[in-house]
């Protein structure tokens, strides 16, 4: 993709290709930008999807947002020079208040640039347990006076209309952590998964907010079921050269991930393999070679404390 823009900048068909564009939507009747001239040294990527709606990544779990003349949201913060970046993209765009933003979770690389936004939006919602992991966590670090919380949190689902779009949230129990929510686009049919997936990259598996491996491929399931063919899926996270964004084949592709994990970490258990040889002597999880990267130690601890529960 950075390709193609470089392409479009270096042949000055930008204002064109934008023109083309915003007229067909304008005919459509709803005014939405789609295409962002990044400045030239920009740290970040950001891209418009589709319907308004588009990703942006610099450092930490990927951010979705929502920009249009009618209505403005964000989904997760990552650190406040990041949150930063794409807020000065998004007031180009539209200048004003965030209607709505979205924490995915409470891990730090989602929340901490949630300063940013103090002053920006009246609205910072995240699942009722995000909340509570998010105050446990600083409480832990020392860190409280860094926080900003979410001030509205849901249970199982909560709909918000942002312009003209619909978003809804979900959440279908422990994954990631105990309050992972999965975000939809209605209109723009884009969903953010938060850190649900981990495309063919190690997860962080968190066992002390909650995480649970055989409940997580559930969850996985249920997201599966819920949006069509056509949904575009944000991931939390992927390994150097994967994409950021997919469809429900990575989704299965993450679940066999976990199920081969769990598989493991019971034979392993079984075979009496302490976790310590278990950490030394493995360097991808068999049947599911396809994830590396750093920190396949954290899978084997947090499957070794699952299945030492049973
Ligand atoms: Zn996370």
């Amino acid at each position: 993709m950075n390709t193609r823009r470089e392409f479009l900048k270096t042949t000055g068909q930008v204002a064109a290709y934008s023109f083309l564009f915003g007229h067909l939507y304008a005919c459509k009747g709803a005014k939405v930008p789609t295409t962002i001239q990044l400045p030239a040294d920009a740290s970040f990527n950001m891209q418009f999807l589709r319907g308004g709606v588009g990703f942006f990544t610099e450092r930490g779990g990927t951010i979705g947002w929502m920009a249009s003349k009618d209505g403005m949201a964000v989904i997760d913060t990552q650190f406040p020079e990041q949150s930063q970046h794409l807020v000065d993209e998004l007031m180009k765009i539209k200048k004003g208040k965030i209607d709505l933003l979205i924490n995915t979770h409470h891990h730090g690389d989602h929340t901490a640039g949630n300063k940013v936004y103090r002053d920006l939006t009246d609205t910072i919602l995240a699942h009722e347990n995000s909340k509570k992991n998010q105050e446990n966590s600083a409480k832990k670090r020392g860190n409280e006076a860094d926080q900003v919380y979410p001030n509205e949190t849901f249970e199982t689902s909560i709909r918000k209309r942002v312009g003209n779009e619909v978003i809804d949230l979900k959440y279908y129990g422990a994954g990631h952590t105990n309050g992972d929510a999965i975000t939809h686009f209605q209109n723009a049919n884009i969903v953010h998964m938060g850190d649900l997936v981990f495309n063919r990259r190690f997860p962080y598996i968190d066992t002390g907010a909650g995480a649970n491996i055989e409940n997580w491929i559930k969850v996985l399931d249920q997201a599966k079921r819920n949006y069509d063919d056509e949904t575009i899926f944000i991931w939390g996270h992927a390994a150097d050269g994967y994409d950021i964004k997919g469809g429900k084949e990575d989704i299965s592709a993450f679940q066999n991930y976990l199920e081969k994990l769990l598989e493991f970490g019971e034979k392993s258990m079984r075979a009496g393999v302490t976790l310590d040889e278990l950490i030394k002597t493995t360097t991808t999880i068999p049947g599911a070679e396809e994830w590396t990267g750093k920190g396949i130690d954290r899978s084997l601890k947090a499957v070794y404390a699952e299945v030492g529960k049973e």
